[in-house]
């Protein structure tokens, strides 16, 4: 959650900030603010609202200069107000901070720094940090200039409890920008007589392909032709050079009208690229190098834990059936947020798996840390490369499925549910499942992409049936065995993204208190693929119809006539197993929380109080 992004150079800074902010938009959109530094003095210009309307302010009153550093706020502390935008000033107005994270003890230092004699215009943590940085800058000695500015930065991080990827200048030291990070991320673009500050290099990759991800404790100081990275600790701080993956063309729309509907339409290859390598018909099983265990040591597992938050949560749970399913190893899904909080008895040959697209979810991030002082094994399942979560992880499996910038997760989803089936079939094949299955579900695995397309082709027939129920006050979303966290996760795109209240169940909790809410005016979405449990299904359905419910069905291409009798409108997948069945199964449900949000005229791509890559716990 919020974007930073950070210029020093040979050009003017502004329109690099503002075509960076707009690529990390999808990071948080409550307010948006530009410094530069220009002529030894820094001007400021902020606005509550979207970049466009920074970009307007900025249009109507222009700044210049060529360094620069900006902000795209998702607001933790303090309301959505221009005056708590970011940059921050300290009481100097000469020295200007942007922040990503939470200084948890910014009371006490607020309460401090008052009877200093400070005063605040805001009620962000972020200004108190800025003071902070100020008044140690003041009281330091040696010439004003950058050794200055982060002997400052270093005394004032002291005293500060909490997460940052900071980056800040001072009026003082033109020829530098500073950053520093502990908990939340931050990259460096460099660049030719230029160079970048950002929380995702999504938003540099239009200037570089090299980029250095900072690690906590890093501070960096970065000129137009070099940079510096010491540690908060003592000392330099060794980094690697990386080549990023990908160009500005992968985080463009292209002909889409949203980020969500063309990261919908990637699936047939981002599943396909999710398993590409990974599968050997010469062994029957999946290879999975990442995860750097011996056979021996993946023999020994006897238990799984699955953690992530909000969709990687119910991926988790679909890896939980999936795992269980094909090697028969007991699998626990915790939210990550709950993890490291509950007194989990965790046994030594304890597996945990922390699923995040972005790598950088701090929930998740706590989670690992949690596991590996408790001593355990720990793998991530994540889509940023060299992101802290693969990082600091024990080894792992990369989805790469391309920057995923709709905030609503759709293609990150089915690549990690894809992922785990990957391990179950690894871990299954170590067991119990013969060559023979190991091929059948490769074949099967195999067989993902194109049946993903068909369903795809059925948007308009979709959309159709998203516009009849888009008035809707509520939704409910049923399923089981597979499908019951394939019933949540659509119950989670609908609400995200329309903000119609909906919630996902188990198919056959309905008789055990829900059905209460059953009426004509409430559609619910039922998941009956053909499978073990279509029958059962089948009869959930008709409680519901008995009720007069209206009945969206998601069935089986073939199998479809018992479901036309029962549902009001009925979507099909093609036949897949049953543990397959969610990777197939999610997606109308994709395109129908996105048809309705749409049809209510929501902004799909930047949901109201939403933001992706959730840095703050
Ligand atoms: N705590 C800061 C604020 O509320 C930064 C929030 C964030 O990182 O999302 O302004």
């Amino acid at each position: 959650m919020c974007g930073i992004v950070g210029y020093i150079g040979r050009n003017e800074a502004v329109p690099v900030l503002l075509d960076g902010l707009r690529r990390l938009e999808y990071r948080g959109y409550d307010s948006a603010g530009i410094a530069t530094l220009g002529n030894g003095r820094i001007d400021v210009r902020k606005k509550t609202g979207r970049i466009a309307n920074l970009a307007e302010l900025i249009a109507q009153s222009p700044i210049a200069g060529h360094a620069g550093i900006s902000h795209t706020r998702w607001a933790t502390h303090g309301g959505i107000s221009d005056e708590n935008a970011h940059p921050h000033s300290d009481r100097s107005g000469r020295l200007f901070l942007c922040h990503n994270g939470v200084i948890e003890n910014y009371a006490s230092l607020r309460e401090q720094l008052v009877r200093e004699g400070h005063e605040f215009q805001g009620q962000t943590d972020t200004e108190v940090l800025t003071h902070l940085v100020g008044k140690h800058y003041d009281e330091a000695g040696g010439a004003p200039g950058s050794a200055r500015l982060v002997t400052a930065l270093r005394e004032a991080l002291r005293h500060v409890v909490g997460t940052y990827g900071i980056i800040l200048m001072h009026a003082d030291a033109p020829d530098v920008i500073v950053g520093a990070r502990r908990g939340s991320p931050l990259v460096i673009g460099i660049g030719k007589g230029e160079n970048f500050f950002a929380s995702d290099v999504s938003a540099v990759v239009a200037h570089t392909q090299q980029a250095v991800y900072l690690k906590d404790f890093d501070i960096a100081v970065l000129g137009a032709d070099d940079f510096e990275i010491t540690s908060l600790l003592g000392g330099a701080s060794g980094y690697e050079v990386t080549k990023v993956e990908f160009s500005a063309d992968d985080v463009s729309k292209g002909d889409f009208p949203h980020y969500m509907l063309k990261e919908i339409f990637e699936q047939p290859e981002t599943i396909r690229d999710a398993t590409r390598g990974r599968l050997s018909h010469e062994e029957a099983t999946a290879k999975l190098g990442g995860l750097g265990m011996t056979p021996e040591e993946l023999r020994n597992i006897d238990r799984i834990i699955l953690t992530g938050c909000g969709t990687a949560a119910h991926a988790a749970m679909c890896g939980e059936y999936i795992i269980e399913a094909l090697a028969h190893i007991p699998v626990e899904v915790e939210f990550a947020s709950e993890f490291r909080y509950r007194q989990l008895p965790l046994p030594k040959n304890t597996l945990v798996f922390c699923i995040s697209q972005s790598g950088e979810t701090a929930d998740t991030l706590a989670a690992l840390r949690e596991s590996r002082r408790k001593g355990l094994r720990t793998l991530g399942i994540c889509n940023n490369v060299a992101s802290t979560i693969a990082r600091e992880s024990d080894g792992g499996c990369y989805m790469h499925a391309g920057p995923e910038i709709g905030v609503a997760a759709t293609k990150s989803f089915t690549s990690q549910v894809t992922i785990l089936t990957l391990i179950a079939l690894l871990l299954g094949r170590m067991r119990h499942l013969s060559t023979t299955e190991g091929m059948r579900i490769i074949g099967e695995i195999e067989a993902l992409p194109d049946k993903v397309r068909r369903i795809l082709e059925q948007t308009d027939h979709i959309r159709r049936i998203a516009e009849k129920y888009a008035k809707s006050q509520a939704m409910m979303f049923l399923g089981r065995q597979f499908n019951y966290p394939v019933a949540m996760e659509g119950a989670l795109k609908m609400k995200e993204i329309s903000y119609i209240h909906a919630s996902g169940h188990p198919s056959a909790e309905l008789k055990h208190g829900i059905i209460a809410l059953i009426t004509p005016e409430l559609p619910t979405v039922v998941i009956a693929p053909e499978d073990s449990v279509f029958e059962k299904n089948l009869s959930n359905i008709e409680e519901v119809r008995a009720r007069k419910g209206p009945i969206i069905a998601i069935g089986t291409e073939g199998h479809e006539e018992a479901l036309r009798r029962v549902a009001d409108d009925l979507i099909t997948i093609p036949a897949c197993p049953d543990y397959l069945s969610p990777i197939l199964t999610s997606i109308p449900l994709q395109l129908l929380a996105y048809h309705t949000a749409v049809a209510l005229g929501c902004d799909v791509d930047k949901p109201r109080n939403l933001a992706k890559s959730v840095t703050v716990e």
